[in-house]
């Protein structure tokens, strides 16, 4: 009798692109990749951070380099997802949130919350999907949305209709790049404690909110996203496209 063998989840040999991946979830991303044997690359736009990260991983025996890049400047963003190749997965963490009442929305909020979210995580995801295919790799892309691309939240209208349109793309890129062999989903996480969340975890009124959505009754942490990402970015998800994988202590199933 042959017994069917579980897919690897180890990441040896396999070269990774994290985009916002000095801080927050990003990290915990980078982190957990390296740790499954891949050479990390952790792009953001400050080289103090980069630094201080890429040193922190090498000290532990990780394999890590950095780059600086601006995830809204489209095309020299391109054109440096060009000179990292070749690379195999490419997770974009970027992201901006400005929480108002949808009627109070400005547009300049609109624009900026956009420019990052949908206008420049669609084209980076673009970048990585032309580099993987031009080199021949079957790799993975994974964009960090929320569980904000499923449910609508308070004072979020912005930032739910980005994370709802990155379902969008990240759908429509999986079934065009699935004849390259080139896999596309999203991670939806719940709230997590990270420098972008700590002006709503300073609220007891939205503390309460969350807390009583999480089912699991407690809150995210950058942890819970980590095996997450390396799932995703490993054989085991060989056959995971254009879906997201939602970290979301059962917010969602209500
Ligand atoms: P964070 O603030 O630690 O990380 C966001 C990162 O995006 C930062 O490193 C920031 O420098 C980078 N970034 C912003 N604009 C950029 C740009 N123009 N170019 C390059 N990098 C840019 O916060 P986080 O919570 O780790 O957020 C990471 C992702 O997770 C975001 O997409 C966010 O929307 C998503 N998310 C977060 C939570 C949460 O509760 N923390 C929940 C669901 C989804």
């Amino acid at each position: 009798m042959k017994l069917p063998t579980t897919p690897s989840l180890r990441l040896e040999g396999k070269r990774a692109v994290v985009v916002g991946g000095s801080s927050g979830i990003g990290l915990g991303c980078a982190v957990a990749l390296a740790e499954a044997g891949a050479h990390v690359v952790i792009m953001a736009r400050r080289s103090d951070l980069i630094d201080q990260m890429v040193a922190a991983m090498q000290l532990k025996g990780l394999l890590a380099e950095g780059a600086v890049a601006d995830i809204t400047d489209v095309n020299n963003f391109a054109a440096l997802i060009a000179r990292l190749r070749p690379f195999d997965i490419f997770v974009n963490s970027a992201g901006l949130a400005r929480h108002t009442p949808a009627l109070d929305t400005k547009p300049n909020d609109f624009d900026a919350v956009m420019n990052v979210n949908l206008r420049g995580a669609y084209f980076a995801a673009q970048a990585a999907a032309q580099a993987m295919i031009d080199d021949g790799r079957a790799g993975s892309i994974v964009t960090i949305s929320s569980q904000m691309a499923i449910v609508g939240g308070v004072d979020r209208a912005v930032y739910c209709g980005s994370k709802h349109a990155v379902e969008g793309f990240t759908k429509a890129m999986a079934v065009e790049f699935g004849q390259h062999g080139v896999r596309v989903n999203t991670i939806c996480p719940t709230f997590i404690r990270t420098p972008m969340t700590e002006q709503t975890f300073s609220r007891p009124d939205r503390v309460r909110w969350i807390e009583e959505k999480i089912k699991l009754g407690r809150v995210g942490k950058i942890e819970d996203i980590m095996g997450a990402v390396q799932f995703l970015a490993s054989d085991a998800a060989a056959l995971v496209t254009g879906t997201a994988l939602v970290v979301d202590g059962g917010w969602t199933a209500e």
